[in-house]
């Protein structure tokens, strides 16, 4: 189960990862400042994974409006949902919309189109 992670907070953290690699980037071109080229070059990369990132919060943002809030039947907390099926995003209890699936094991899969039955 611990390899699963509610979508919302996977991208939450890939956005997160994004603004630091944009810092650690920047943060290197502060070495090359003997260099102002290198270092422009660092600084102009460290921005851009930082605006990436900011288009993933943004995009976050877009996806929030496409969840579906639940409360938790495992923990009672209401949690955001998305796709078919999705996590609790405070136990990990798996979360399915879809009645057919209830009490199958959780499995991703079953948000892709191609899986259609
Ligand atoms: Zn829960």
């Amino acid at each position: 189960m611990a390899k699963y992670s509610s979508k919302i907070n996977k991208i939450r953290t890939f956005a997160l990862s994004l603004i630091f690699i944009g810092f650690i980037v920047m943060y290197v071109g502060i070495y090359f400042r003997t260099s102002p080229l290198i270092m422009t070059i660092f600084m102009i990369l460290g921005l851009l994974f930082v605006i990436a990132s900011t288009v993933v919060y943004f995009w976050i943002g877009m996806l929030s409006t496409k969840t579906i809030q639940v409360k938790c039947p495992n923990c009672g907390k209401p949690t955001k949902m998305l796709g078919r099926v999705d996590m609790c995003m405070h136990c990990r209890e798996p979360l399915t919309l879809d009645q057919n699936l209830v009490g199958k094991e959780f499995d991703e899969k079953y948000n892709k189109k191609s899986y259609n039955k």
